[in-house]
């Protein structure tokens, strides 16, 4: 239980809540099945307890996932990584497992605190249209493993992804992990973020994904962004412009303007919607060229 004024009397702490460790998956999701929407799972606590402490989230009880064993791996498995619940952002950015763009996003999610703690599942999750990760998933065309009552299933990110903090999962649902499809050709990725200073979100993020054809030409492209829409958006015109075609600054450029295009950024604090779409054209380009170049490598 949590006092719910602090000693000046403002409401900064959050409001009471009921707290359990559950110590399997199935307790978990039996736990989050009988408390329902007013139930949260707590993984790295980065985003939830923020909100919970500002009173943006009020749940009544939390489900701490952190001392179920078995969900803390990076694995190599049938064509795919698998990232289970409980992998760091930090566990990530120090595998030698991940390449491409997972590689490159990681050392740009906010600053070591935040890695040490926050789980890549749990930004996942979270829906958050600032959060780096979900545009990676989108771009390398990932899936996310939901567990409830009745097993496990597999949801392609792009309808995991609903909406504004808002996911596909039903209500005794736990992500248990993340699928990234590992190409056997040649394949390459990266990560572009602008942001104001170390540790923040990010003003404009692209995600880029590229797979190469023998012959040279592009057979499979992913380009998704962060912070210019209500949800991580995938640019699913530059995509259709890039494959079949040979990579080059001219048609990097293009798949940069279609990005600026499908994107719907807002003015605010980071500047001005016209200027992020400029970002998001020349951060296409430059994570489409960084994608090649480790492709071709
Ligand atoms: C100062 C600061 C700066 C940050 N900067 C960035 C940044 O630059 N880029 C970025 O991407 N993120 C950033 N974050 C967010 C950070 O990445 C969080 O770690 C992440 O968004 C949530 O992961 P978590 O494990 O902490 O989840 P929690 O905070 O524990 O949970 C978040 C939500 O997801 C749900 N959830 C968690 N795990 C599961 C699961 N396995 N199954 C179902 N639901 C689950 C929770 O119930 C909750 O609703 C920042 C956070 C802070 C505090």
């Amino acid at each position: 239980m949590c006092a719910d004024r602090d000693e000046w009397g403002s409401r900064m702490l959050p409001a009471q809540f009921d707290y359990i460790a559950a110590a399997s998956v199935e307790e978990a999701i039996a736990a989050k099945a009988e408390g329902g929407d007013e139930t949260r799972f707590l993984a790295g606590g980065q985003s939830l307890l923020p909100m919970m402490k500002l009173r943006f989230a009020t749940p009544s009880k939390l489900v701490d996932i952190n001392r179920i064993a078995g969900l803390d791996a990076i694995r190599s498995h049938n064509g795919h990584l698998h990232v289970g619940a409980l992998v760091r952002h930090a566990d990530i950015a120090a595998s030698g497992a991940v390449s491409g763009a997972v590689a490159s996003a990681a050392p740009w999610i906010s600053d070591p605190l935040v890695r040490n703690l926050g789980t890549l599942c749990g930004s996942v999750a979270h829906c958050d249209p600032e959060g780096d990760w979900n545009s990676v998933l989108l771009a390398t065309g990932a899936e996310v493993v939901a567990q409830g009552p009745s097993g496990r299933r597999a949801i392609d990110i792009g309808d995991f992804v609903q909406d504004f903090f808002t996911n596909s999962l039903a209500e005794d649902e736990m992500v248990v992990a993340v699928h990234i499809p590992v190409p056997s050709g040649r394949s390459g990725g990266s990560y572009q973020k602008l942001e104001r200073k170390v540790g923040d979100y990010a003003t404009v993020g692209v995600a880029a994904h590229l797979e190469l054809a023998a012959d040279g030409t592009i057979s499979a492209a992913g380009v998704a962004m962060t912070s210019v829409a209500p949800i991580n958006r995938k640019a699913t015109e530059a995509e259709a412009l890039l494959v079949g075609n040979a990579p080059s600054a001219e048609l990097f450029a293009e798949a940069g303007a279609a990005a600026a295009a499908a994107a719907d950024p807002r003015d605010d604090v980071r500047g001005s919607a016209r200027w992020k779409r400029q970002v998001v054209a020349a951060f296409t380009g430059r994570a489409l060229a960084a994608a090649a170049e480790q492709a071709q490598g």
